[in-house]
Formats: structure tokens, sequence, C-alpha cells
């Protein structure tokens, strides 16, 4: 499956897909992700530790300056204070409030980590920053859907490889008791869009599925939702029978 879009044909199944689209306004020097959301990772749960174990890390790239502001972006070549106790980054010699950048192999995304150490070393702690891609890849078939905590989505593949779940920008997900209608909205309507299509149709669409079946919905918005389930297509079924 490959991201589709109405207004441009950029897929050419021979050389790949596509999954990432520059927006840009260079009157106003901003330039970001014309679809996909942006993901910001600040828990540390068993499947984000999945996903950083298979990050490469590597030097800034103009991908990564999208991620932080305009300002920011020298810091991102600065050293974390383990490396270079003189890093710009370090505060004193012991904190640090360094960038670090990443790729995430699978779709070729940006990761730019964020640390955070107080001089005394009491909070010592990294956020991440990242976007989510349009689709799965085109031979990837989704296994299960993985709601973490109520507010990151992964897929898992039959290959057990963990993504973060296709998500346009302008249609960000959100599940459980306290989730807002728009997020949960979006969210029960791709739910709604796996069932429909066997699990075939993995792409974050513009226009599709924008009054998601009510018992979906429901399920998004409780608790059950908000407790980490791994969701295979049966499990979907069985949700949207009541
Ligand atoms: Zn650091």
């Amino acid at each position: 499956m490959s991201y589709p879009h109405p207004n441009l044909n950029l897929t050419n199944p021979k050389k790949g897909y596509t999954h990432f689209v520059v927006y840009a306004e260079p009157q106003i020097g901003v330039a970001g992700a014309a679809w996909n959301a942006t993901i910001s990772i600040e828990g540390n749960t068993p499947y984000v530790r999945e996903w950083l174990s298979g990050l490469q890390r590597c030097e800034p790239n103009p991908l990564h300056t999208m991620l932080v502001d305009n300002q920011e972006i020298p810091t991102l070549f600065h050293p974390c204070v383990d490396e270079d106790t003189n890093s710009p980054s370090a505060v004193a010699g012991v904190g640090c409030i360094c960038r670090r950048t990443w790729c995430d192999p699978t779709f070729g995304l940006p990761v730019v980590g964020r640390h955070h150490r107080t001089r005394s070393g009491d909070f010592d702690r990294w956020t991440y920053t990242t976007y989510a891609p349009l689709d799965l890849r085109p031979d990837d078939v989704l296994a299960c859907v993985v709601i973490d905590r109520g507010n990151l989505f992964w897929a898992r593949t039959t290959t057990d490889m963990l993504v973060f779940l296709p998500q346009l920008g302008k249609r960000g997900y959100n599940a459980g008791p306290f989730a807002g209608d728009g997020g949960a909205a979006a969210f029960a309507a791709y739910l709604q869009q796996l069932i429909d299509t066997e699990g075939q149709d993995t792409a974050a669409h513009h226009h599709r599925y924008d009054d998601p079946d009510p018992r979906i919905l429901a399920w998004v918005r409780s608790t059950a939702a908000a407790e980490s389930p791994e969701l295979t297509l049966k499990d979907l079924k069985a949700i949207q029978r009541g």
C-alpha cells in the first residue's frame, strides 16, 4: 500500500513509496511537514523503548532542522555533556540541554532528542520528536494497532516491526475518556477504515470516514482504549459489533 494524495501523483511503485513532503513558506522562514503528523514522545513505555532501540544515530540533516525552532538549529550540532563537558549545551559541566539526532531507518524519517539534565542531576530526561509516516511500506502487513497509554499510536506488522501508526498532521489521534472530539473521531475513522478494508488500506487519508461508526467512537473514548491494548483486525471487528 502506498500513500495516495488526491491532487498529486507521487507514487511510482517501481521506485518505492512516498512518505514525506516538505511544506515551506520561505518569506517567513518556515519549513516542515506538509501532511505527516508531528509526534512528541515524552513517556518511557516498553513500546517507546523498543522503537528507540531501532533508531540509527546520525549527523543532523535538513530534515532534523524542521523539528526544532530556527534559533535552536545550531544546538543540533552541540555534543551532550556526557561527550564533552565544555559543550555549549553543557550546564556547569554536569547539567545538559543538548539535542541529539537519529534516523528512523524504516521510513528514513528524522528523530530529534531533547536532553534535560539539571545541574544537581536530580532531573535527567530525554524526550523525542519525529514525524508519523503516511502509510506503511508497500510490502508491510498490519498485524495489530497499539494504543500506548492513550496518546501514542503504533502499528505492529506481521514481521514484528513496530512503527508509528500512519497519521496526518491535521487529523491527530486521541483515545481514552479525556480524548478531544477531533482526535477521537480521527482515530475511530482510521480504525473503521482498517475494518472496512480488511486491514489492506493503512494509509492516513485526507477525506474519508468523517462519520465513524458510533460504536467504534464510543470505544475509542472509553477507559479500555487508554489501557494500552493491542488490537488485531479481529478485535476491531468485535468492537464494531458491540
Ligand atoms: Zn545532553
